[in-house]
């Protein structure tokens, strides 16, 4: 429903995306998670057809951000970062206003408009003014606008930014609702933010996907990548570090003749426990604890962050 193929843009010669690829298939929340900078509010407004890429393609439906960005406007309910609203508008009428934009006029505005409340949970501001409202209520009439035309497909930028708490929790609800039946993309820079949210994820970060998969995979990608070992044996440093797949082993600690070491896999989705008990069973040795280092996508998070660090441009001219 969403393709994004090879994405880059630049900003004169700041280099923003590099090589953006990702699916956002229907009945699926896609998280698009990454720091301040990264990227992902350029890649939603590429998609949306607000800004043409530098390189590669976005289609929405199958259609081109770029060549059809008016059909990709009527499949596409966008709430962006910053959404334009009316302080001194009141809310059912803004909608109406917004509905207009649309082409939706008469009852056909009316069923929309109520339909739009009742979703986002507005019924009983429906009446207030927009700039008497709180953040998250206005947030609330943000999105309802995004989805008077009823799209199929649904981009949030950082919806849950400046929330309490409760408004966060309601808007999750709000989005996995919206999910269950439509393509939903949206973005966040805050992990636990994306893990209650999403099904699947896409981590950039300095304009690049780092990762992308089901939370699932991901966390079994950060779970595979390094193996604790507490071993008694001959060498183990030089007999670890040799073994097929090993990237990188880390001594801990050592205590009475047992040493703890951290051996990092060079594919993440390769767990080491089988050769490594192998390897130190075929050298006499003795193993007294052999594990997967804890599945977190926080760990991953932090992991592919850290290798971020080089700059996308040689200017290096992130803000
Ligand atoms: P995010 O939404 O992930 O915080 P953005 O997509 O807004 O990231 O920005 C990505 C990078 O591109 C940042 O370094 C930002 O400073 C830069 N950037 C964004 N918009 C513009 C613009 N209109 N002109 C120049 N640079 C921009
Ligand atoms: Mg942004």
């Amino acid at each position: 429903m969403i393709n994004a193929a090879h994405l880059s843009k630049r900003y004169g010669r700041h280099q923003a995306l590099v090589d953006v690829s990702f699916e956002a298939r229907p009945g699926r929340v896609v998280g698009l998670l990454g720091p301040n900078g990264a990227g992902k509010s350029t890649t939603m407004r590429i998609v949306a057809g607000l800004i043409p890429p530098t390189g590669g393609t976005a289609t929405v439906d199958g259609l081109d951000s770029v060549a059809d960005s008016l059909g990709v406007r009527r499949r596409l309910g966008y709430l962006p970062e910053h959404p334009p609203l009316y302080p001194e508008m009141r809310v059912r009428g803004f909608l109406r206003f917004r509905a207009r934009l649309f082409g939706l006029a008469g009852a056909k505005a009316g069923g929309a408009i109520e339909r739009v409340l009742e979703a986002c949970w507005l019924q009983e501001v429906a009446h207030r003014r927009i700039g008497q409202l709180s953040k998250g209520y206005r947030q609330r009439v943000g999105l309802a606008a995004a989805l008077l035309h009823d799209p199929p497909v649904i981009m949030l930028d950082e919806p849950t930014s400046g929330l309490d708490p409760a408004q966060i929790a309601e808007t999750r609800r709000l989005i996995r609702g919206l999910g269950a039946e439509r393509t939903v993309l949206f973005s966040s820079h805050i992990l636990p933010e994306v893990e209650a949210t999403c099904d699947e994820a896409v981590i950039i970060a300095r304009g690049r996907v780092l990762a992308q998969g089901s939370l699932e995979e991901l966390r079994t990608q950060a779970a595979g990548a390094t193996c604790i070992v507490e071993a008694r044996v001959e060498g183990g440093g030089a007999l670890l570090g040799a073994l097929p797949g090993v990237e990188g082993v880390e001594q801990l600690r050592a205590h009475d003749g047992w040493t703890r070491f951290a051996v990092r896999a060079g594919a993440s989705t390769v767990s080491l426990r089988e050769r490594i008990a192998d390897a130190v069973a075929g050298a006499g040795g003795a193993i007294r604890e052999l594990r997967d280092e804890e599945a977190s996508l926080e760990r991953l998070y932090m992991r592919v962050l850290e290798g971020a660090t080089a700059p996308a441009t040689p200017e290096g001219a992130a803000a």
